[in-house]
């Protein structure tokens, strides 16, 4: 039996492809091998997102070098966001000459064949689409990471170019699933079990189908699909959020109650120097939409320090919005320069000092905030989604509320019993980044 590892870096959607590879590996006979090191197929599923992660994946890469000396059979696979640059493909082929297959974003569903050709003739092979027209994952059969929740895809690709990010060169531009077949995806994994599901896209608000359904048609649809009991979704943007959708917090009951609202930066001028197309103000107004509708929604966002040409006046806008919509987590981030979009070539880039300076105050105030409004659970009782055994302690779980807070907690249940179950939580202590608690049967 010949085995395969995954390596995945990224987000969801890089998460989504790897169980989309690791579906078309398993239809080829091909096992899961716990130690990359030790199977006979390696794929690397790469992100551009952000600087670090070309570091660590050219680490990695150079690490796997000395396998095939062992294994003359092993095949190193390269795909995801980095390959769809071509000078990462022209430094792959220069540079690390045991990889053996490339492909792209746009065309997973080629992987098999790739392989397959690898193998007959021994010869390398790369395969990157720009901008396929097809939606590429159709007869998929993802290997799901997790049983009782699941990634689906509604949205590929991104038409925002929002001028720091290298995702609309990546994915290419945006296409919508036809609203009947993410209903069906939904309808087969609820069968089999899977309690929650997630929505996927770049920018979900701006998801229309074919036939012009829009984002919340495609949620009050989900919420009819028997079995299911809590729908999120990644990530919305807020110049496209609509108040239909908004209502839909209100009129979905298995709707959760967080959301993922990307503010960037609390300027005005940088947002527009971003290509964001929304302002403070408008973020704000949306923020309050949605505590009107739905009061204990929790809210999370992204945050750049030290975007191209930020003042110190900016970054006080930054600290300002953070204080006022008091978000319940954030993902912040030091600019980093990605080759090929516009505000790389920005003449005014911030010097790391003051970048690390800013972003520390923010971490300081955002997790502050998380604190404070993580102390409002303490004492109360929470529906739990049973997600596994804690990473922190053997006889602990950890398992997700509604609003996506992490609850560790205790139970005298067994692991077979209690995972994928939803089970009410008495919260005894709050943390910066997660709750504990017991189980109260
Ligand atoms: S919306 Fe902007 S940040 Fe998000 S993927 Fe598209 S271009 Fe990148």
């Amino acid at each position: 039996m010949k085995t395969y590892n995954i390596i995945t870096y990224g987000c969801q959607m890089n998460e989504h492809d790897s169980e989309n590879i690791a579906g078309l590996l398993e239809a080829m006979d091909y096992q899961f091998e716990e130690d990359a090191f030790k199977a006979d197929v390696v794929v690397i599923n790469t992100c551009s997102v952000r600087e670090n992660a070309d570091k660590r994946f050219f680490g990695v890469l150079g690490q796997f070098k000395k396998v095939r000396t062992h294994n003359p059979d092993f095949v190193l696979c390269v795909c995801g966001c980095m390959p769809q640059q071509p000078h990462i493909v022209e430094k792959i082929n220069k540079q690390f000459s045991w990889v053996d297959i490339v492909f792209g974003t746009q065309n997973i569903a080629e992987f098999p064949e790739l392989l397959e050709k690898r193998i007959s003739t021994g010869r390398k092979q790369r395969s990157i689409i720009d901008n396929n027209p097809v939606i590429d994952e159709a007869e998929m059969k993802p290997k799901r990471m997790h049983r009782h929740k699941a990634l689906v895809n509604i949205t590929f690709g991104c038409n925002n170019f929002c001028t720091y990010c290298i995702v609309p060169y990546t994915r290419g531009r945006e296409k919508s699933r036809v609203m009947s077949e993410v209903i069906r995806e939904i309808e087969c994994l609820s069968a089999d079990g899977v309690k929650e599901v997630m929505l996927l896209g770049q920018n979900v608000d701006s998801y229309r189908d074919p036939a012009g359904h829009t984002f919340a048609d495609l949620i009050r649809a989900v919420n009819k699909i028997d079995g299911i009991e809590r729908i999120r979704f990644m990530t919305s943007h807020p110049k496209d959020i609509s108040d239909d959708m908004i209502d839909c917090f209100r009129t979905c009951e298995k709707l959760c109650h967080n959301i993922h609202l990307p503010v960037q930066s609390g300027s005005d001028r940088l947002l527009k120097r971003m290509n964001r197309h929304y302002d403070t103000t408008r973020y704000l107004e949306i923020v309050d939409k949605l505590r009107a509708v739905c009061p204990d929604i929790t809210i999370s966002t992204d945050i750049i320090v030290a975007f191209p040409g930020e003042t110190e006046d900016d970054f006080e806008g930054t600290l300002d919005i953070a204080r006022r919509v008091r978000y319940d987590s954030a993902f912040t981030f030091i600019y980093s320069p990605r080759e090929g979009t516009p505000a790389a070539k920005f003449p005014d880039q911030i010097p790391d000092e003051i970048a690390h300076e800013r972003f520390d105050r923010l971490v300081d105030v955002m997790n502050r905030i998380s604190l404070e409004k993580n102390m409002e659970y303490k004492g109360k009782t929470y529906d739990v989604l049973v997600e596994g055994v804690s990473k922190n302690a053997d006889d602990t779980y950890a398992g997700r509320t509604d609003g996506f807070k992490l609850v560790n907690f205790t139970s005298d249940k067994k692991p077979e019993e209690i995972i994928g179950t939803t089970v009410s939580v008495l919260i005894t202590e709050s943390k910066t980044f997660s709750l504990e608690g017991r189980e109260i049967t």
